[in-house]
């Protein structure tokens, strides 16, 4: 469903993604580990364009991505993105959050983005915080929000960078519950977190990353018990 080959990407002097291949199948729930600075947000940026890429090709659903114009908004509207900081329109309550692109950029009816709206809030459990501003939720059932938001415009993937890293502990769990549910429910999904739980239960395969490159990719329970390269067996030992 989405495709990397030999994805090269430079700030500068610096070589944040080094010769990426990374092909990820419909239905797959691939979680990104790896040290600070290793390139895992950018990896998320370039899937739907954020970045733009110096060599090598991203596809999703076997078309290249363009790298401007109508075609590349429509692509990337395939690509929901959830970040850390939740990045809602705080002068729009939820409900209007979750319409929104739903009617600019996939030209729904209003009644009907509205209707889909209050059922995707309802899936994530704020459905009865509609007609509220941002501000006046929590971070946990703004990052909810913010799935919705994302899961309103049908993508046919989901990426998530650091979806929990800013919440307070007692509300993490509330937003992985979100996920875990969105993952049985067969979503293509991207998550880059520091969550090792989520990593073991949700995941059907760990990439991990270190300065600009893929080092390992394994199943959960391979990369946990047994990773293979020196980088990855440094990570784990710092952080398990
Ligand atoms: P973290 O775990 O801290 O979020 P990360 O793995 O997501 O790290 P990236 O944010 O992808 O890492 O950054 C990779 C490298 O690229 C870092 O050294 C960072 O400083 C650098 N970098 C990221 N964005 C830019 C930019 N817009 N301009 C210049 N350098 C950048
Ligand atoms: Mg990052």
């Amino acid at each position: 469903l989405v495709v990397l080959k030999s994805v090269n990407k430079h700030f500068g002097a610096l070589h944040v993604l080094q010769d990426i291949d990374l092909t990820i199948t419909r239905g797959e729930v691939v979680v990104v580990i790896g040290p600070s600075g290793s390139g895992k947000s950018t990896l998320c940026r370039t899937i739907n364009r954020l970045e733009t890429v110096d060599s090598g090709s991203i596809a999703i659903d076997g078309k290249p991505l363009p790298a401007e114009g109508k075609e590349l908004a429509r692509l990337r509207a395939d690509v929901g993105m959830v970040f850390q900081s939740f990045n809602l329109f705080a002068h729009k309550t939820v409900l209007e959050n979750v319409t929104l692109g739903q009617v600019k950029v996939r030209k729904a009816d209003g009644k009907k983005a509205e209707e889909k709206a209050r059922a995707l809030l309802d899936r994530v459990g704020v459905g009865a915080q509609a007609d509220k501003y941002p501000a006046q939720l929590s971070g946990g059932q703004q990052q909810r929000v913010a799935i919705a938001r994302a899961l309103a415009m049908d993508p046919k993937v989901m990426l998530f960078d650091e979806p929990t890293s800013a919440l307070d502990p007692e509300m993490i769990n509330e937003v992985l519950e979100v996920m875990k549910q969105l993952a049985r429910d067969g979503m293509t999904m991207v998550v880059v977190t520091h969550e090792m739980g989520f990593a073991r239960s949700a995941a059907n395969r760990v990439v991990f990353m270190a300065d600009g490159r893929i080092v390992e990719e394994a199943t959960p329970d391979q990369f946990f018990s047994n990773p293979r390269s020196d980088r990855a067996k440094d990570f784990l030992s710092k952080i398990l």
